[in-house]
């Protein structure tokens, strides 16, 4: 195995990389201080979140429930389905136009932050090596250490909770797809019974234990697709985890002794705790997940030799050039009047939105019929589609009445049924007719009228709906 030389890293090449392409692997220090910490507890409150969001309950819903095969969706509340493309439209444009807000001005924060990779892998994966294996260098002797029992029995300890963990991981990510209630009932059958779940449990655990356990930092290097757009998303107005040129060259023990130095001593610890093995005061680099270890473990190194912190820390690339950040630059002032149309879009479509749509269609026939009455007296009838859609998760049971100025107007609707059963998020469609006297559309030859669905739960108009009846005109 080749491990990582921080003293000698490749120009030409990302270090995780030896000149064959073959994976050169990083035992990052451990770092303390104030980035650490405040990171450890972010860390802890997403950890536990991401496992208890899937239990908790708005309004008898699951909080976040993206059931893709039942085309079910719950956001804190607000439920909808897959034909609801408005709202679904206007959501993704809100979390993508928000990413490229926040990369603008915050730079890499979603990596070092709040990804799920580096918040798993630092907050629980590491936290398990330095349990059972060691320390840094512990970790590294061990992995260039030939083949005995003591490598196999430690390996194993933790590649066992490795999978653990990736299983625990798993069966959360899968509660938001599935639901946590149908998750934790498919778990007390037979694998036999629920193959697809059960296939997709399995492939999702090999990939958490494959990135999280092994594949890490070469993840965000070569795959991730956020990480490859970063350099179209910040300029230099951008806050990022930077070295300070200015401050701390040139180097000391690069220099003749006569000449003066700057504050970084060439200590190399800003590598020794990087996670993707780059060295910071080469400038940003794509590497470069903004995790903030190499601001702790170079102000430690500041306090020691007296100098103050912050030769690495939070900066713009215009500040570090003594020249003034802007905060609303054009960039961000056009992300932010985005975001702010997305957003006000997505009110208005949550506020307009209805538990049930009802669209009365004209049948296709003859706009009105007129029939004989007992032989004597005329009437007219209309035949109309309805198209029902309920956008709730729960069914429904309407019925379907005109109310009583209508009635007394004699008008009736003749339908197979009066009392509608909709399943929730289920569409019908209900053919019905309605009789009048021709006096009701008159000289006019038309009339709007009113159709009441009451919600047979609580004996309440639920929707009304306008029909206009026609007929001939009537002298
Ligand atoms: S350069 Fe610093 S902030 Fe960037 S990944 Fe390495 S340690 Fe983290
Ligand atoms: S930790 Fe600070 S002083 Fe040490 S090499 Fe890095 S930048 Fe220089």
């Amino acid at each position: 195995m080749r491990v990582l030389d921080q003293r000698n890293l490749p120009d030409e090449r990302p270090a995780s990389m030896d000149e064959s392409g073959r994976r050169v692997f990083i035992f990052p220090a451990p770092v303390s201080g104030f980035w650490r910490r405040s990171r450890s507890i972010v860390e802890i409150f997403l950890i536990i979140f991401f496992l208890i969001l899937p239990w908790i309950k708005i309004g008898g819903h699951q909080a976040l429930l993206l059931n893709i095969g039942e085309r079910q969706f719950s956001i804190f509340g607000l439920t909808f389905w897959a034909h609801d493309a408005p709202l679904i439209f206007f959501l993704l444009a809100f979390l993508t136009i928000g990413l490229a807000f926040i990369t603008a001005i915050w730079g890499r924060i979603w990596c070092g932050w709040a990804c799920p990779q580096t918040v798993f892998i630092d907050g629980v994966f590491r936290k398990l090596e330095y349990w059972i294996i060691g320390s840094h260098i512990q970790q590294r002797n061990l992995a260039k250490a030939p083949w005995n029992i003591k490598k196999i029995f430690k390996l194993s300890l933790l590649w066992s909770l490795f999978l653990l963990v990736s299983l625990v991981i798993a069966h959360s990510f899968l509660a938001y797809f599935v639901g946590a209630d149908s998750l934790v009932e498919m778990t007390q059958y037979n694998p036999e019974e629920n193959w697809t779940i059960f296939l997709v449990m399995g492939f999702t655990t090999a990939v958490i234990l494959f990135d999280f356990g092994w594949f890490r930092e070469q993840f965000c290097i070569i795959m991730c697709p956020y990480g490859r757009f970063q350099s179209v998303l910040m300029d230099d107005d951008s806050l990022t985890v930077s070295y300070d040129p200015g401050r701390g060259e040139p180097r000391r023990g690069k220099t003749k002794s006569e000449e003066p130095v700057g504050d970084c001593i060439d200590c190399y610890k800003c590598i020794a705790v990087c996670p993707t093995g780059i060295d910071i005061r080469d400038g940003l680099q794509l590497e470069c997940i903004g995790c903030t270890a190499c601001i702790d473990a170079c102000d430690e190194v500041m306090e020691k030799i007296d100098k103050p912190r912050g030769l690495i820390r939070y900066a713009t690339g215009n500040s570090l050039r003594g020249i003034k950040s802007k905060f609303l630059e054009p960039r961000v002032a056009i992300y932010s009047v985005l975001l702010i149309a997305v957003i006000s879009a997505l009110i208005f479509s949550v506020s307009k939105r209805e538990d049930i749509v009802i669209t009365v269609l004209r049948g296709k026939d003859s706009p009105y019929q007129v029939i004989k009455k007992d032989g004597e007296s005329e009437e007219v009838i209309n035949h109309f589609k309805l198209r029902l859609k309920n956008q709730t998760f729960e069914n429904l049971s309407l019925e379907m009445v005109l109310p009583d100025i209508w009635k007394e107007k004699n008008i009736h609707i003749v339908s197979q049924t009066q009392a509608i059963e909709l399943e929730g998020g289920k569409n019908s469609t209900l053919h019905i007719f309605i009789k009048f006297p021709p006096s009701v559309t008159g000289v006019e030859g038309s009339r709007n009228i009113k159709l009441d669905f009451i919600d047979a739960k609580d004996n309440k108009i639920k929707i009304q709906e306008d029909v206009k009846l026609v007929g001939p005109k009537s002298i």
